[in-house]
């Protein structure tokens, strides 16, 4: 069980500024999010489109936007207090706790408990979970079924010096594809089959071209077909797939699948916590970012209050109200002055540059 000052629930923007605001407070926050990187959207779905629309960065990327969001919250964030890959399942509320002690523990899928005196939400349109792809007939969670590529870790990857099949048919399947065509041999594998369901692809031209050139030099394969059945050891590894094809049913043997079909936000538990929602928001006050429930705030594109507007420049004003509640709640007695980062020694301490 890790004790913190704060939990926060989501590492895409308003979580990463979140974390830097409690930070310059003086108070202490753990992050997590289902995602194996952190940037929320920003990373999940346009990295690399440009954003024109925040103040004083004239153009940035989503991915170079996370970039500076981490290096920003460096001072209080460390790979220790960053919990990627866990979905937070369960929050609990201790009501025999005073408000302001450790009375909300969050419980992760991944078995991870942290104890927290106050809690962020910060989970945009909820955690972007993978896609799964219908494996008729499929029983529990194979081991060589995956849905992310291995991290480049220069550990070998599970599926390496094997036959992996990857599907789908869009971006991300060929970017995997091709990531793998590329990958050191401690990490390669050593086939690679293209499962879609038809000779058509919905990426990006230059990720098109790119995969039937591999296709044409013989480096991977397509396999057109749509799964019907699944064969499985009996410790239930994945052997084989039964695909429909044009002139029938035929087997597909494989070592390892890895599935790429994008990933798709899932509000799931979240709306089980007693957060009084509206419409899959939590609805907060506009003046502290607090949700229904004492101690719990909420900030970015999952809250809703008058005038709410899904904007990055809004999630940062939110999470910077939100910290300055946080602080007036967990120290009552002590004033709440408003310090520069320009001039204030304590804040310059706290960032490491006095
Ligand atoms: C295509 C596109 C373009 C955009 N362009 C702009 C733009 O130009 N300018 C602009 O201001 N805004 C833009 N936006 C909106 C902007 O991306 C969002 O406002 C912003 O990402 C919201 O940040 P957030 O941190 O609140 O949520 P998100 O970015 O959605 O991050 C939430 C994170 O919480 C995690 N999470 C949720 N539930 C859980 C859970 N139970 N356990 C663990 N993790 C969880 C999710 O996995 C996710 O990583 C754009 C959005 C899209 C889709």
């Amino acid at each position: 069980m890790i004790h913190t000052d704060a939990v926060v629930i989501g590492a895409g923007p308003a979580g990463l500024f979140q974390v830097f605001q409690l930070g310059l407070l003086g108070l202490q926050a753990h992050v997590v999010d289902a995602l194996p990187e952190p940037g929320g959207q920003c990373v999940a779905l346009y990295p690399d489109k440009p954003i024109y629309d925040i103040p004083g960065l004239p153009a940035c990327t989503g991915r170079s936007l996370t970039a500076q969001l981490l290096d920003q919250a460096s001072p209080f964030l460390d790979a220790d207090r960053l919990h990627l890959g866990q979905q937070v399942t369960r929050l609990e509320v201790s009501a025999q706790v005073p408000l302001g002690q450790h009375r909300f523990t969050l419980h992760t899928d991944q078995g991870l408990a942290l104890c927290a005196r106050v809690v962020f939400v910060a989970a945009g349109a909820g955690a972007f979970l993978p896609r799964e792809l219908a494996l008729p007939g499929l029983k529990g969670r194979p081991g060589n079924l995956h849905h992310h590529l291995h991290a480049d870790s220069g550990a070998p990857a599970p599926w390496a010096g094997q036959h992996l099949t990857v599907a789908g048919g869009g971006d991300e399947a060929l970017h995997a594809v091709l990531s793998l065509l590329q990958a050191p041999s401690p990490q390669a594998p050593a086939h690679i089959t293209l499962l879609h369901r038809r000779d058509q692809f919905q990426a990006e031209p230059a990720l098109d071209a790119a995969v039937r050139e591999a296709m044409q030099q013989g480096r991977m394969h397509l396999v057109l077909g749509v799964p019907q059945s699944v064969q499985q050891a009996d410790d239930g590894r994945l052997l084989a797939i039964d695909l429909a094809q044009a002139d029938g049913t035929h087997t597909h043997p494989t070592d390892h699948l890895l599935v790429q079909l994008g990933l798709s936000p899932k509000l799931g538990p979240l709306a089980d916590w007693g957060l009084p929602m509206a419409r899959k928001q939590v609805g907060v006050d506009p003046a502290t970012f607090a949700s229904g429930v004492p101690g719990v705030f909420a900030v970015g594109d999952i809250n809703t209050y008058p005038g709410k507007k899904r904007l990055l420049l809004c999630a940062f004003h939110e999470a910077t109200l939100a910290a300055h509640a946080a602080a007036a709640l967990l120290n009552p007695d002590a004033p709440q002055h408003l310090l520069y980062t320009t001039t204030s020694p304590l804040l310059l301490q706290r960032l490491g540059r006095a």
